[in-house]
């Protein structure tokens, strides 16, 4: 063990853990030492904040993305420094990779404040094992670190490539130019499918695109409209789900008769979301992830207005057409590729002959198919396992890992969307920047 003061190993270097080392660091403790491991190199990254294209953007506006929730504007200045007199207001929405730019700045500022007390390593976690006192992370290089404390920041992992190689992951290598004229599958109508569809429309794509889904909803767009006050006494916690949709719509029925907006009523929700989730029974949260999720997400995570009117155009003259089906297969054909589909509702099969499928499949969330070694390892070892729904992995309710036998971890930690299990609402970084301080908190008070 380090003969310092408190020690924190934190794994993942994306979003997540940039944010908890960001506030760990904000304490005074001289003796405070913080390792963040990152295996990709590239710091406040992560599979978000990593794409190299301008027009894939940020689906949050400026002002709901500083680091620190206490101080709602750093973000927003921040940017204004790096670009005077470009944005009228905080309602603008960023390529992704500016937002990278922005948390590698957080750390490094955070890291700054008293020098020698952060250390960054670029390596693989392969394994953790909890001590009598601590943690000890291995990392790929043979080599391994001793501290009071470890926080899994591990984040997202891309779903298992669909059709045998034939489909193409968007901005890929086998994403070799095409015939603009060509016409085009997507698989998936989330915000993957989003950044596909935008690279293709940035390259002046004239084709036909078949948006494949098995809901066939299309993502909704932001408006500048403020979140409704919603007294926490009039949320109906712990109710069945077809009791909350009532309440919910009548909600925004009232909200729209008075002029306002439902996305007000959405924004409104959720400081309740996480309470919500916790409040229903198995049952319930199950029949959510089941049928109202796919409708739920559209609504809740939103484009950039200027972007959704390009797809709304793209759809209304025909250059884009939504399916509600399920993908069945997908062969090589003489033109291209053949994809077979059964359309939502139908045992039918339908076939498609188009010259590429790419596949937005979007994140993996079932740990017990994770291709991350450390998480393999956790789960294979019974020192972590798969939360009640399978979205994440298990942890208590102060983010505390849970074991297969049930014992709560009293050193490891986990945050971000590997956390949804027990909070839901803990993808994006208003969510994260909150668990984030709470978890540094705790952290720097307990013995
Ligand atoms: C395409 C996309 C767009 C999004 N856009 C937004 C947005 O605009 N606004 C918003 O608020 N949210 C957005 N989100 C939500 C997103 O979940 C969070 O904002 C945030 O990026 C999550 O970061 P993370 O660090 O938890 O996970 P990740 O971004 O997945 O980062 C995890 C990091 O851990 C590293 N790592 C993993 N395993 C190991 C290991 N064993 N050893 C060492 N390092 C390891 C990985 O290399 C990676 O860098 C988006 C999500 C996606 C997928």
């Amino acid at each position: 063990m380090s003969p310092v003061g408190k020690t924190i190993t934190i794994i993942g270097g994306g979003a997540s853990g940039v944010l908890l080392a960001a506030h760990l660091l904000r304490s005074d403790d001289p003796d405070l030492r913080v390792t963040l491991i990152e295996r990709q190199g590239q710091l406040g990254q992560g599979l978000a904040y990593s794409a190299r294209m301008r027009h894939h953007r940020v689906n949050v506006p400026a002002r709901g993305m500083s680091a620190f929730a206490d101080s709602p504007d750093h973000f927003w200045r921040w940017l204004q420094r790096r670009e005077p007199g470009r944005h009228a207001s905080s309602f603008v929405f960023v390529p992704r990779r500016q937002y990278g730019a922005y948390l590698e700045d957080v750390l490094r500022e955070a890291g700054d404040r008293i020098p020698g007390r952060l250390r960054v390593l670029s390596e693989e976690v392969l394994a953790l094992n909890e001590t009598r006192v601590g943690v000890e992370t291995l990392l790929g290089n043979g080599t391994s670190i001793a501290s009071h404390w470890a926080a899994l920041a591990v984040g997202h992992e891309t779903q298992a490539a669909r059709g045998r190689g034939i489909a193409v992951r968007s901005g890929s290598e086998s994403d070799t130019p095409l015939d603009p004229d060509a016409s085009v599958m997507i698989l998936g109508s989330g915000l993957s499918m989003v950044d596909a569809w935008i690279s293709l429309a940035e390259a002046q794509h004239r084709g036909p695109i078949t948006v494949v889904s098995r809901n066939g909803l299309l993502p909704t767009g932001h408006r500048d409209v403020a979140p409704l006050s919603i007294d926490a006494a009039d949320v109906p916690f712990g109710t069945s789900l077809t009791y909350l949709a009532r309440w919910f719509r009548d909600l925004v029925r009232e909200t729209e008769s008075q002029g306002g907006d439902w996305r007000s009523v959405v924004d409104g929700l959720r400081p309740y979301n996480q309470r919500l989730w916790q409040s229903w029974p198995q049952r319930e949260r199950r029949q959510f992830l089941r049928h109202v999720r796919p409708w739920w997400n559209v609504h809740r995570h939103r484009l950039p207005p200027d972007l959704h009117a390009r797809l709304v155009q793209a759809v209304a003259r025909g250059q884009v057409t939504l399916v509600a089906a399920e993908f069945v297969g997908i062969e090589r054909s003489e033109t291209g590729v053949r994809a077979t589909l059964r359309p939502r509702g139908t045992d039918e099969r339908q076939i498609m002959d188009v010259a590429r499928v790419y596949d937005c499949g979007g994140v993996s969330v079932d740990v017990r198919a994770s291709n991350n070694p450390l998480v393999q390892h956790l789960v294979r070892t019974g020192a972590a396992q798969a939360d009640s729904m399978h979205i994440g992995l298990d942890i208590d309710d102060h983010c505390a890992l849970v074991g297969a036998d049930g014992n709560v971890s009293q050193r490891v930690r986990v945050v971000g969307p590997l956390t949804r299990g027990r909070f839901f609402e803990i993808e994006a970084v208003p969510d994260i920047r909150l668990q984030c301080q709470a978890l540094a908190e705790s952290i720097l008070r307990a013995e």
